[in-house]
């Protein structure tokens, strides 16, 4: 019998890597670990379930087609190289001819004194952001909560602040740096988001650090370095991930701040790969599913012998939070002259853009409030595009006609679903193949089943394809496909 793949982890890059093997080798054994109990789910939703506009029942991920030995409750505790097995929190022992490291990231928690209750349980009352037993934990405390300390003014906090404002509680989000989102925003944007944020009921602390909590038996406050305190029943800790790298470590592998990998999601041991928020590639941790599902196709892809490769992915980060529309990608810190900046403000709409552009080519952009064209810049940037001749159209959408004629030139190559890298003509190939809802589009194509983002747009292809059917209008849809 051929040898299991082996995973660990049935996170989002896990249960995705299991799907893309199973869906090029129906019969190859697979058997996946997970930690967490249940089925595997979509953890970016988790924004939206804590603001209430999910429930439960809508994580679910699609389970891959065919049987899968999921052990789910069950962690890997030891890899041993030489015999190729691994050793589980069950006590079990399982070869692999190829093993597949998935196990993610865990949320950092700062150092602060009276925060934890023992070696494992933080004090009643706090909560990290990165399960669905965090998620659960968080709103049972909500319930009864009055004031919420979100801790970290990045992506996570900013969303499960928004999400528990959302739910009618006072939130402050403490954040240690001079501004929000530091790695994705400048200074003024940090300034008019905070602006638009305090509109639903978020006060922003910045340069904020949190030495102590207040409460012995539980929450009520914390103490922040210049002594002030703030009374909170509610906290919650959103300080960014760190990968997961102990079990890569014990085994041997060469890691950094994650699991080295080369392109082919290999490990320093060749039948050892590591995919997802724990994988570094070419010195790159990303934290982000769209190079997850990315890296689980090509690890897919290679341990079944074809020749694919991972050469990177362009960040673009999206704030889920209602009200605040938000795209930030790449790096928009200019520190050299060879760059053209191209920047519109205006705070009393709470809007602020800004593009970066070097040699051409867009290398970093913020899109904050209402801006007609985050999908034109999004699109050039994912390409690698060149800009218009005058990029103000970036901006605004016009200065010289159209967003930019390479635009309209990547129609049907354009992505609409950037998670999972489905463009309009694969969207057009779902419909013509029969696929006339959104439902039916993401079941063929993935797109939508990521952060869900898109399913506006999607929606709104079905529709003008439907139109464009019914007029049988002379643009038809295959020409869109070629
Ligand atoms: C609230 C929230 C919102 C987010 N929003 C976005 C977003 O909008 N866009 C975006 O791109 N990304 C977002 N992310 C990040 C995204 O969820 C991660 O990049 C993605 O989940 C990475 O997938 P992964 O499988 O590598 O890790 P995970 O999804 O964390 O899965 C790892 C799994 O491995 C398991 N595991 C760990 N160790 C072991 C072991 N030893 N044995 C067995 N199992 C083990 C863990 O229990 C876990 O289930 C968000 C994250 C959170 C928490």
């Amino acid at each position: 019998m051929t040898a299991a793949v082996v995973v660990v982890g049935n996170g989002m890059a896990g249960a995705r890597f299991a799907a893309e093997l199973r869906a090029r080798e129906p019969r190859r054994p697979i058997v996946v670990f997970g930690a967490e109990p249940g089925r595997a789910y979509n953890r970016i939703l988790l924004s939206d379930l804590l603001a209430g506009k999910i429930a439960e029942d809508d994580l679910a991920l699609a389970e891959p087609p065919g049987a899968l030995d999921l052990r789910t409750d069950v962690e890997v505790v030891s890899i041993d190289p030489v015999s190729r097995t691994v050793e589980a929190s069950d006590g079990s022992r399982t070869r692999y001819d190829a093993l597949v490291l998935a196990n993610g990231s865990r949320g950092v928690v700062p150092p602060i004194d009276g925060l934890w209750q023992d070696e494992e349980t933080l004090l009643d009352g706090a909560a990290t952001f990165r399960t669905l037993a965090d998620c659960r934990q968080i709103l049972a405390h909500a319930r009864d909560a009055r004031e919420v300390v979100v801790l970290g003014g990045g992506l996570l906090g900013l969303e499960a602040a928004r999400g528990l404002a959302t739910r009618g509680l006072s939130v402050q989000v403490v954040h240690a740096r001079g501004q929000l989102m530091e790695r994705q925003l400048d200074g003024e944007a940090s300034r008019i988001l905070i602006q638009t944020l305090a509109e639903f009921g978020v006060r922003v602390r910045l340069d904020a650090v949190t030495t102590a909590v207040i409460g012995e038996d539980r929450v009520r406050g914390v103490v922040l370095e210049d002594g002030s305190r703030i009374p909170a029943d509610l906290l919650v800790i959103a300080c960014g991930v760190r990968p997961k790298i102990d079990l890569a470590v014990k085994a041997g592998l060469q890691v950094n701040r994650g699991i080295v990998v080369d392109d082919s999601m290999r490990t320093s041991d060749p039948s050892i790969y590591a995919i997802g928020d724990c994988a570094e590639h070419r010195g790159r941790v990303y934290g982000l599913v769209a190079p997850a599902w990315e890296q689980a196709r090509v690890a897919a892809e290679v341990i079944c012998g074809g020749g694919a490769a991972y050469a990177g992915s362009r960040l673009v980060t999206r704030l889920k939070a209602s009200g605040v529309d938000l795209a930030a990608m790449g790096d928009p810190h200019v520190d050299d002259e060879s760059a053209e900046v191209v920047v519109f403000a205006d705070p009393a709409r709470r809007t602020y853009q800004k593009v970066v552009i070097r040699d051409q080519r867009l290398v970093g952009a913020i899109l904050l409030g209402d801006n007609p064209t985050v999908g034109t810049v999004t699109q050039l940037f994912d390409r690698d595009a060149a800009v218009p001749a005058d990029p103000r159209s970036l901006l605004f959408g016009r200065a010289g006609g159209t967003p930019t004629e390479s635009a309209g030139a990547l129609a049907a190559e354009s992505t609409v679903c950037r998670c999972n890298g489905v463009t309009a003509g694969a969207i057009v190939r779902a419909w013509l193949g029969g696929a006339r809802t959104v439902t039916e589009v993401s079941a063929m194509t993935r797109a939508g089943t990521g952060c869900g983002g898109c399913r506006d747009t999607i929606e709104g292809f079905v529709a003008t394809l439907a139109t464009d059917a019914d007029l049988d209008t002379t643009s038809r849809p295959e020409e869109v496909v070629a």
